[in-house]
């Protein structure tokens, strides 16, 4: 980090590069959802300039990014116009035209993680090779091209048996269980079929979901966040609870994981390592994140250095942050769409103004234009003195819900 320059002269020598801030290079990001806004909302503060590029007029980071272009981040002549106008390349979504980023590496644009990072991850049947590659623990898979595929991974997996496609999932729309082999043939159906992309999973009998966000700087030095519990309902991220309450030996265990998965991969940035616990003590891989992550949302309020400020400093090559905790607990609840239009902003809105009551609690608003059913709107992050008074204040948030009433 240089100090800013007094002396106009100095910005006139062309033998060292003065640096007014902390620092000059633009860090462009593909995609401007929810993790580009907060990307954006961190990088106001050092004065860090950040370009976004997505394709919905109004995306949540449209509105604080140092500027938006309106364009797909799966389109190559597109995202090559946007290269040319950032120092750096960061994504905050892994669906994006990873060809493209490819040949702009080998042109000398610098990618932060790798183009061969986002690759390995945006297909999950190539990413479970990978870590099984590198000896990561994870649940057995097996790629299913027909239904006689599919009945063979189900005599050898049994059931239920966990259907997924390979690419473009989130939240969960990209999954499909099947509880008996009755139901493969429509489970695969809902998938949008084999011609999809499909592969199964052998059912993970976890107690808890756990996850790490781990962070990687240009130097190679890897740093990790304190293991948190995730707990997720119909497949999509309801709560986070950090730390996760699980023994001392468990936490290790799941950021050795966590940081041996992360050494795998090429690149600077943030990475969200998805974990399973089962009930004999075993930590299981599900999947990686190359990109901040809705389990480290937390980490705003609750660390000194939020995964965010995290994930600009690594990519720019600035020393990294301290990941630990400066509050004692804390708990993150997404706020889903409740309903269609305008029914669904009024339930939100009930839900912020009772947040707002909650002593430690923080609310985080996206901003999206449209409100659909059980889209992530916002989210509350609580902070306390302990995990028993975090708890206690989310149930008083949530009266008459209950976070963990299923
Ligand atoms: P994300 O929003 O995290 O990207 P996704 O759409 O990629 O989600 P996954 O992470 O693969 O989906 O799965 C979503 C959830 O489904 C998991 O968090 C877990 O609760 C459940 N799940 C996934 N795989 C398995 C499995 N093999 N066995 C049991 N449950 C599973
Ligand atoms: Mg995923
Ligand atoms: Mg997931």
């Amino acid at each position: 980090v240089c100090r800013a320059s007094q002396d106009s002269s100095a910005s006139t020598r062309s033998d060292e590069l003065v640096v007014h801030g902390v620092s000059e290079t633009v860090v462009g990001v593909l995609g401007g959802g929810q993790l580009g806004q907060m990307l954006c909302q961190s990088a106001s503060e050092m004065a860090i300039k950040v370009i976004v590029l997505d394709p919905l007029v109004g995306c949540p980071a449209s509105s604080i990014a140092h500027d938006h272009m309106v364009g797909s981040f799966d389109d190559s002549a597109t995202v090559v116009e946007f290269a040319k106008r950032c120092g750096v390349l960061t994504v905050e979504i892994e669906h994006v035209d990873v060809s493209t980023m490819e040949r702009l590496e080998q042109q000398g644009v610098d990618c932060q993680p790798k183009a061969s990072t986002i690759r390995i991850i945006q297909d999950k049947y190539l990413q479970k090779v990978h870590f099984s590659r590198h000896g990561i623990p994870l649940p057995d898979f097996m790629q299913i091209d027909d239904l006689e595929g599919a009945k063979r991974a189900g005599d050898l997996f049994g059931y239920p048996l966990m259907i997924k496609s390979r690419r473009l999932a989130y939240d969960g729309r990209g999954n499909a269980v099947a509880k008996s082999e009755e139901e493969l043939s429509s489970a695969v159906t809902s998938l949008g079929g084999f011609g999809r992309g499909l592969y199964v999973e052998k059912w993970a009998p976890f107690v808890k979901e756990l996850a790490v966000i781990v962070v990687r700087g240009r130097d190679n030095a890897i740093v990790c966040y304190p293991v948190v519990e995730t707990i997720h309902k119909e497949s999509i991220c309801h709560i986070v609870k950090a730390p996760a309450v699980v023994p001392w030996k468990i936490r290790q265990l799941a950021s050795d994981v966590a940081h041996k998965a992360v050494s795998s991969l090429e690149g600077a940035g943030v990475f969200a390592v998805e974990l399973f616990l089962t009930s004999d003590g075993q930590i299981l891989l599900n999947e990686v994140a190359p990109r901040p992550h809705n389990s480290g949302h937390h980490t705003i309020e609750s660390c000194y250095t939020s995964q965010y400020e995290q994930h600009l400093r690594a990519v720019l090559g600035l020393p990294l942050g301290d990941p630990s905790m400066k509050t004692p607990a804390a708990m993150m609840y997404n706020l889903l769409g409740e309903d269609e239009g305008d029914q669904g902003f009024h339930l939100a809105h009930q839900m912020i103004a009772k947040a707002l009551t909650i002593p430690g609690a923080n609310v985080h608003w996206y901003d999206k234009p449209e409100m659909r059913k059980q889209r992530k709107m916002g989210h509350v992050t609580i902070v306390g003195p302990s995990m028993g008074v975090v708890e206690a204040r989310m149930n008083s948030m949530l009266v008459g819900r209950g976070y963990d009433d299923d």
